[in-house]
């Protein structure tokens, strides 16, 4: 094993996609199995917490990080088995997430295309459960494993305890800070499905009467739309959705149509109601509001941006202010969706 490169004092701003300056205390890119055991046996042994990073599409860095970062590198994908209806794969946590649908579908392996274009890792995907036009990885997840950062023992999970739930998992709760993501395996079909029951892609396929709705095409048309519609993070740093959408009791939702008529709302399987944030934000006055260099994005009220020299503390003053009065007006209380690391300093 070649010696491990910690680098000290890191500026982190290149490795997370809302460009926030910051600097990790350690950091170091781990590449293989062998070289996460010595980055954690380090960081026992200098009594640092360990902060696990993908591609840092995720994250606020509201300050400095009292931590020894380990950015996953490592890469693979393996065939573990296929039947004649199926085929899982083990896909290491280092790879990039749009590249692995890319590749699935040229393999001819099907589920994943409602997913494309989500930046980040496969090892942060369970993290939140990612989710997009109508489909989550849990769809096609078997397993997850991971490394305990406290004593290296090795982990699996099955799908069903990871808890998955809307942007939400264990790894947010009952194991968070507790693991780092090693490698995920996915099942997926050998025949050709889609699923376009997603407004904006079944809109999409209405539109375009002379694309057949193959895979590829969903593919396509997820790449296409998103492109149109949402900010690319290399050109104007931001995090994709700051706000999860609320999720409400039908009553709740009943009494808030008395004021706001217009306020769309989704039922979820589970009796539940899903509200879109974007809505309530933009419905406050939000959408296009810039201070300073933090922002909401002209098109997508979810979005927050940093035009240029913004730091994590101003983004969050600007997202406690848009928090704040969507609920003076709706009385919903919005939980930002990516994780905030680092005191402002
Ligand atoms: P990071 O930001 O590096 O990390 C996120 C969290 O996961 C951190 O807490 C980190 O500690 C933890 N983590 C990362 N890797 C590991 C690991 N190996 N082991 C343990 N913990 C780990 N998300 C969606 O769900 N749907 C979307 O449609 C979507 N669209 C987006 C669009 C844009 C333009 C952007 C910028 C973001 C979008 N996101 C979306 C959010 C983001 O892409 C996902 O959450 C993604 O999974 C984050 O991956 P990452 O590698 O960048 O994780
Ligand atoms: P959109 O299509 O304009 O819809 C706005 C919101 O309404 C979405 O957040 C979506 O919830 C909800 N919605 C719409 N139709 C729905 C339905 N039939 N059932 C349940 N909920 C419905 O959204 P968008 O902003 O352009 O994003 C498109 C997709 O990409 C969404 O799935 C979104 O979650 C995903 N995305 C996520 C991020 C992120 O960072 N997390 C960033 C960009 C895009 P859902 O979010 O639950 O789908």
């Amino acid at each position: 094993m070649k010696a491990m490169n910690i680098q000290f004092g890191e500026a982190l701003r290149r490795y997370n996609t809302l460009a926030l300056q910051a600097r990790a205390q350690a950091f170091v890119d781990v590449g293989s199995d062998a070289e996460l055991l010595a980055a954690l046996a380090w960081a026992r042994a200098n009594q640092l917490p360990v902060l696990p990073l993908g591609e840092g599409s995720n994250v606020v860095l509201a300050g400095n990080i009292r931590a020894l970062v380990v950015r996953q590198k490592t890469r693979g994908i393996q065939v573990l088995k296929a039947d004649a209806d199926t085929v899982t794969l083990r896909i290491a946590a280092g790879e990039n997430w749009h590249a692995l649908v890319r590749w699935t579908l040229e393999q001819g392996y099907f589920g994943l295309q409602n997913l494309a274009l989500i930046p980040g890792t496969v090892g942060a995907a369970p993290i939140q459960n990612i989710g997009a036009y109508g489909v989550e990885l849990q769809s096609c997840l078997l397993q997850v494993h991971a490394r305990q950062i406290a004593d290296d023992q090795r982990v699996t999970l099955a799908s069903e305890d990871c808890a998955f739930d809307y942007r939400d998992s264990v790894f947010k709760h009952q194991l968070k800070d507790q693991l780092v993501i090693t490698a995920v395996d996915l099942q997926l079909s050998l025949h050709p499905y889609v699923n376009i029951t997603y407004p904006a892609l079944g809109n999409y396929f209405s539109e375009h009467p002379r694309i057949e709705n193959t895979p590829q095409a969903v593919f396509d048309a997820v790449v296409s739309i998103r492109s149109s519609k949402l900010p690319n993070p290399a050109l104007l740093p931001n995090a994709g959705s700051f706000f999860k959408n609320p999720v409400l009791g039908q009553e709740q939702v009943n009494t808030l149509h008395t004021s706001f008529p217009a306020l769309p709302a989704f039922p979820q399987r589970d009796g539940t109601v899903k509200l879109p944030a974007a809505w309530m934000i933009d419905h406050c006055g939000w959408k296009g509001f810039r201070r300073g260099d933090s922002g909401v994005h002209e098109q997508h009220a979810l979005v927050l941006v940093n035009y240029g020299d913004g730091s994590g503390a101003q983004l969050l003053e600007l997202a406690n202010d848009i928090a704040a009065s969507v609920e003076n007006t709706f009385g919903v209380r919005l939980e930002i969706e990516p994780r905030v690391y680092g005191e402002p300093v």
